[in-house]
């Protein structure tokens, strides 16, 4: 069994085969680095299907109610970005410029309920 819960030093991010900058089993490229916390649990996940497998609860979306929440946890720096800041950052990090994956957009519906006046869409496919 490998270890589900990864110590950054700050706060623990959860998930399958997660390291210490949220990259995951299921997500583990260079820009697989963010991790959030889900409503549900107020866990910190490094991707939804690490929630799937280890929580016993279907997971919670935020709503645009609250998306000045700092859930949203760059794993390279260790900032924590409200879910609005995220959702503008077109896919960097605001604070330590890391780039985060850029096909994490595709699954923003999964975490957050995202006003169809804030998705974008992503152009190319996978
Ligand atoms: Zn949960
Ligand atoms: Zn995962
Ligand atoms: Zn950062």
């Amino acid at each position: 069994m490998v270890p589900a819960v990864a110590d950054t030093g700050r706060l623990r991010i959860h998930g399958v085969k997660v390291d210490a900058h949220g990259r995951c089993a299921h997500w583990n490229g260079p820009g697989d680095v963010v991790a959030i916390r889900l409503r549900c649990c107020d866990h910190y996940f490094a991707c939804y299907d690490c929630h799937r497998a280890l929580a016993d609860h279907p997971a919670e979306r935020w709503p645009p109610a609250d998306f000045a929440q700092s859930v949203v946890l760059c794993g390279v720096c260790g900032a924590r970005l409200p879910i609005a800041r995220y959702l503008a950052s077109s896919a960097r990090c605001p604070v330590c410029d890391v780039a985060f994956n850029p096909r994490c957009v595709l699954h923003h519906h999964l975490y957050f309920d995202v006003p169809a006046a804030l998705a974008r869409p992503l152009s190319e496919s996978r």
